[in-house]
């Protein structure tokens, strides 16, 4: 049997290249790991998850900026802006994602936003609360 590595499909003995994407025929094909088998340069992992999709963008920004490929996904019902009114929350969730060879400094980068002091636009200070610190949870 000859097998095209690309397609992984399986052809008569005697057809030497894929009729559909042209590759040579291999007489028999390599383990599906070498296909999908992940590096650190691009095994995603999780980062962070947060409930607040700008919070979300402001992070992924902030690893852009550093050089960080970023990926971000959100999941969760599509919730309009009248019921975070009502509601004061969603159940939307964002997951951001990196590669693993890069998670150690994307982890850093994510510190230093969290912890960064937040500016607020003239006459909009919200009230100090007694910890003086700002929880991502919240
Ligand atoms: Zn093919």
């Amino acid at each position: 049997m000859a097998y095209c590595p690309r397609c992984r499909f399986e052809y008569r003995e005697g057809v030497t290249h894929c009729p559909d994407c042209g590759a040579e025929l291999v007489a028999e094909l390599p383990p599906e790991e070498e296909f999908t088998l992940p590096t650190p340069e691009t095994e995603l992992v999780e980062l962070c998850r947060m409930t607040d999709p700008n919070q979300a963008e402001v992070i992924k920004a902030a690893l852009q900026e550093a050089g960080i490929a970023t990926l971000l996904r959100t999941k969760g019902p599509i919730t309009g802006e009248l019921s975070k009114v009502v509601d004061g929350a969603t159940d939307d969730e964002a997951l951001l994602y990196v590669t693993r060879n890069r998670l150690a400094e994307a982890k850093e980068v994510l510190q230093k936003v969290q912890t960064a002091p937040v500016v607020w636009p003239e006459g909009m200070t919200p009230v100090e609360d007694d910890e003086g610190e700002y929880d991502p949870e919240e």
